[in-house]
């Protein structure tokens, strides 16, 4: 796995001028609310829709996602808007889902970054795919695993890859509800210098006042891009209701970022 420089080329086809942004609700609640995130992110600097359509949830209970479903309604939202699409996946059938409704970019969630067998069932199912995938870091911090999904990617003739820094669950109770662990994120940096790097500061604070300064520490480290949700009524949102942002509150992180350029 050593040309990391193709790993990227999927980034720089795109050819922004600004880091890569990721936006959408943490989940599809509705049609409704799909659609209108996806109206109110698609003139700004978001490139990828994102929404959870199955939600791994740390305890059973929760609202775990509306499922298939909501993978029309992501279609749709890309129909309406020319938005590329992205959500989650964490087995081969919902890869097998994903596929069939053209998501554009699917990612491999914290919870299943830590499993090498599910991981390589995915990786399996995506096998020679075109389709842009990123694996999230294990909710561990132990970056062998991180680096073991994108290896078994990569082995998977999946060349469009990426890695999300999402932070690492602790015993120890900090601001954070995943601490950074800036380090860890430097040190896959450094032994794939091309491998797109994006910073996810909502699970990485669980607190919505919190996103602009990791965000920046994020830009200020090199990170390609950043993936934050983003939600039309936060304070209602079914899953991390306090860490989601409204799109005008992007819209204003985004240009109070100070962004580095290759000449800086
Ligand atoms: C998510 O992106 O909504 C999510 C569940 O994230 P993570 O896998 O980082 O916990
Ligand atoms: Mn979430």
């Amino acid at each position: 796995m050593e040309n990391s420089k193709e790993m990227r080329g999927w980034l720089d086809n795109l050819g922004l001028d600004h880091p890569l942004v990721i936006a959408g609700p943490c989940s599809a609640e509705t049609e409704e609310q799909v659609l209108k995130i996806a109206h109110d992110l698609k003139d700004t600097d978001v490139t990828y829709l994102r929404a959870g359509i199955w939600k791994p949830r740390t305890r059973p209970g929760n609202f775990e996602g509306v499922g298939a479903l909501g993978l029309k309604w992501l279609q749709k939202a890309k129909e309406e808007t020319g938005m590329l699409t992205a959500t989650e996946v964490a087995n081969a059938a919902h890869v097998k889902l994903a596929l069939e409704h053209d998501i554009d970019l699917l990612w491999i969630g914290a919870r299943s970054t830590v499993s090498p067998f599910i991981v390589q069932e995915i990786a399996d199912a995506l096998k020679g795919t075109d389709k842009v995938v990123l694996v999230k870091n294990p909710v561990n911090p132990d970056l062998s695993l991180w680096l073991g999904g994108i290896e078994r990617l990569y082995s998977s003739d999946i060349k469009k890859l990426g890695v999300i820094h999402r932070g690492f669950s602790t015993y120890e109770k900090t601001k954070y509800r995943n601490i950074p662990e800036w380090q860890l994120a430097i040190e896959l940096q450094n032994k794939f210098p091309d491998l797109p790097l994006i910073c996810d500061p909502s699970h990485i604070t669980g607190k919505r006042d919190m996103i602009f300064d990791v965000a920046q520490t994020a830009l200020d480290l090199n990170f390609d891009g950043l993936m934050i949700e983003t939600h039309n009524d936060p304070d209602n949102a079914w899953s991390d209701a306090a860490q989601q942002v409204t799109p005008d509150t992007l819209v204003q992180i985004m240009k109070d970022l100070k962004i580095r350029k290759e000449s800086d």
